[in-house]
């Protein structure tokens, strides 16, 4: 299927090429065609489905071919949104899709000064994505009037909630006209969630591309992008600086297992391998080890680990990614059982894109990547998104130079953010964020 075949306008389409979009996602697939023909839309879809496209293109298209100029402080299509970041960030993909197309866009969020966003809107703003405290306060100070929106898009509509934003939410939806166009994102439907939906959506389409193979929810998974020659400090750092308790680690081969095993014993780490070169008692013995707590790190291939069944394990590493994306589903599930919550990290370089991809078309879902500082990878791992594979980079969009129309971009008076990528990248203790701006310790609400 092509983007074509969904009815998006030559413009768009030039612009998608341009930033390397060969085929619609999807969360693309199902949704375009319906917000284009004004269905209100309700979606169960990750970050890393393509769901901003998703809703952007046939709302620019719309913004571009309907409805009438906007005036002074209004808006015509509002994108709430539950941070900050995630504000920029599809303000950022706003821009690229439209390049030099001539729609006004602006982005507001709060912890930063209000009068900028104020001034900004003083003309009206076409697409204005919004964090839900800041667009109050924006009303509040006459800043914003709603009288003109044609579409309301909540993305990530279940963090809104989980952020304690449904106040806010509600104080908002009675300013609006109720003829309009409503677009639901969600990762999840919570009852709150579907509550919501049957409040604000008037016989919606219903997309849901959630993955159907996933590991078990408990497990929070993600990768650190490394060179391969690293690999094994990297699993030595980990081990020590995030004072992990006990780890199994799968490698792909039985030289693998063993190399790594004599590493992680000559830096004095209890360890002990299984792979099918050992013979039956030793196998049986090294996982009793394991099992008992007199070794603390056991090397497993895929083979050996099968049915392995460890109580309370916290900790799976994936020194090398699996060949068979399925393995990669029964390694992960070897945590998180009976409840516990786990931790599955996947040590990934470059060469073994394929194998990512594999997985992440399997899961339906793209992994959070994340770099280790001190072990940034010189050989990057190439982006990739699920229904897609291997992503070229999204070009920069050009500056546009033609006075009067311009996009407004009220981000960029305090905060310059680099263009976005493929992940989204959620806050995790001790690493370092990959790709999107400087790393934070500390995320606070956005307002
Ligand atoms: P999202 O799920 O909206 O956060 O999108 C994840 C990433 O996928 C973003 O970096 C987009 O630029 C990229 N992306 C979305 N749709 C496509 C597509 N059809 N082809 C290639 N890249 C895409």
């Amino acid at each position: 299927m092509s983007f074509a075949s969904l009815g998006l306008m030559s413009a768009l389409l030039d612009n998608l090429q341009q930033l390397g979009y060969q085929q619609p996602t999807a969360v693309q697939q199902q949704a375009i065609a319906p917000v284009l023909a004004g269905s209100d839309v309700l979606a169960a879809a990750q970050t890393g489905t393509g769901k901003t496209a998703a809703f952007t293109l046939p709302v620019l298209q719309k913004m571009l071919t309907e409805g009438s100029k906007v005036t002074a402080n209004c808006v015509r299509t509002l994108v709430l949104v539950p941070t900050r970041e995630l504000a920029e960030q599809v303000h950022e993909s706003i821009v690229s899709y439209l390049q030099e197309l001539p729609l006004r866009t602006a982005v507001a969020y709060g912890g930063v000064s209000i009068n900028p966003q104020m001034m900004k809107m003083r003309r009206g703003v076409d697409i204005l994505v919004a964090t839900p405290g800041r667009l109050i306060d924006l009303y509040q100070h006459n800043a914003v009037r709603f009288h003109q929106l044609q579409v309301l898009v909540l993305d990530e509509a279940d963090r809104m909630l989980d952020l304690g934003f449904a106040d806010e939410l509600n104080a908002l939806f009675t300013l609006m006209p109720r003829k309009r166009q409503t677009l639901l994102f969600s990762a999840t439907f919570s009852g709150p969630i579907r509550t919501l939906a049957g409040r604000l959506l008037d016989q919606p389409v219903r997309i849901d591309v959630t993955p159907k193979h996933s590991a078990a929810e408990t497990v929070k998974q993600y990768l650190l992008v490394v060179d391969k020659k690293d690999k094994a400090e990297l699993l030595l750092h980990l081990l020590n600086s995030r004072q992990w308790g006990q780890v199994l680690v799968f490698v792909r081969t039985r030289k693998g297992a063993e190399a790594l095993s004599k590493k992680l014993l000559a830096a004095q780490v209890a360890t002990d391998a299984i792979h099918g070169d050992k013979t039956q008692p030793a196998r049986l013995r090294a996982l009793q080890d394991f099992k008992d707590g007199r070794i603390q790190v056991l090397v497993a291939t895929d083979v050996a680990a099968r049915g392995l069944d460890i109580e309370q394990l916290l900790h799976v590493v994936n020194f090398d990614l699996p060949t068979v994306a399925q393995d990669y589903v029964h390694r992960v599930g070897r945590t998180g059982r009976a409840g516990l919550t786990g931790e599955a990290v996947s040590l990934v370089s470059a060469d073994e894109l394929d194998e990512l991809i594999a997985i992440e078309e399997l899961l339906g879902l793209n992994l959070q990547r994340f770099d280790e500082p001190g072990f940034y990878a010189e050989h990057r791992l190439p982006d990739t998104v699920v229904g897609v594979g291997r992503i070229k980079k999204p070009k920069k969009p050009k500056k546009n130079k033609a006075a009067g129309s311009g996009n407004i971009h009220l981000g960029d008076a305090f905060a310059p953010q680099p263009a976005p990528q493929v992940v989204q990248v959620r806050q995790m203790p001790r690493l370092a964020v990959h790709g999107r701006g400087k790393p934070k310790t500390h995320k606070p609400k956005a307002r």
